[in-house]
């Protein structure tokens, strides 16, 4: 299959309207706006992907395994950039890349 790129516009779309909804929540102090994968506060008073604790859209279901749901907010998760960047197309795996500590 080669592209979802047909979905780009909504998708951009679907994206503002996320961030808007986000920064809305943050302003009342509502988690539900946090990062969901460091539960740590985003800053909203930058614009979205700008800066590592900037706001990015990250999917619940990998629009590489999903293409479908790309569009789709049921699967939109609020994140920090720089999260989302290290979480990639994966599942959430907290302290992924970590190196267990030696024992000596
Ligand atoms: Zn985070």
């Amino acid at each position: 299959m080669s592209s979802n790129r047909t979905h780009n516009r909504a998708f951009k779309k679907a994206k503002q309207a996320f961030f808007e909804d986000g920064k809305r929540l943050d302003a009342l102090d509502d988690p539900a706006a946090d990062c969901w994968i460091c539960r740590g506060r985003i800053d909203y008073s930058v614009p979205p992907g700008t800066t590592d604790m900037s706001h990015e859209l990250d999917h619940y279901y990998p629009v590489r395994d999903y293409p479908d749901l790309q569009d789709d907010p049921a699967g939109f998760r609020h994140s920090h950039r720089k999260c989302n960047r290290e979480r990639g197309a994966g599942q959430p795996k907290l302290g992924l890349g970590d190196v267990i500590p030696a024992w000596w």
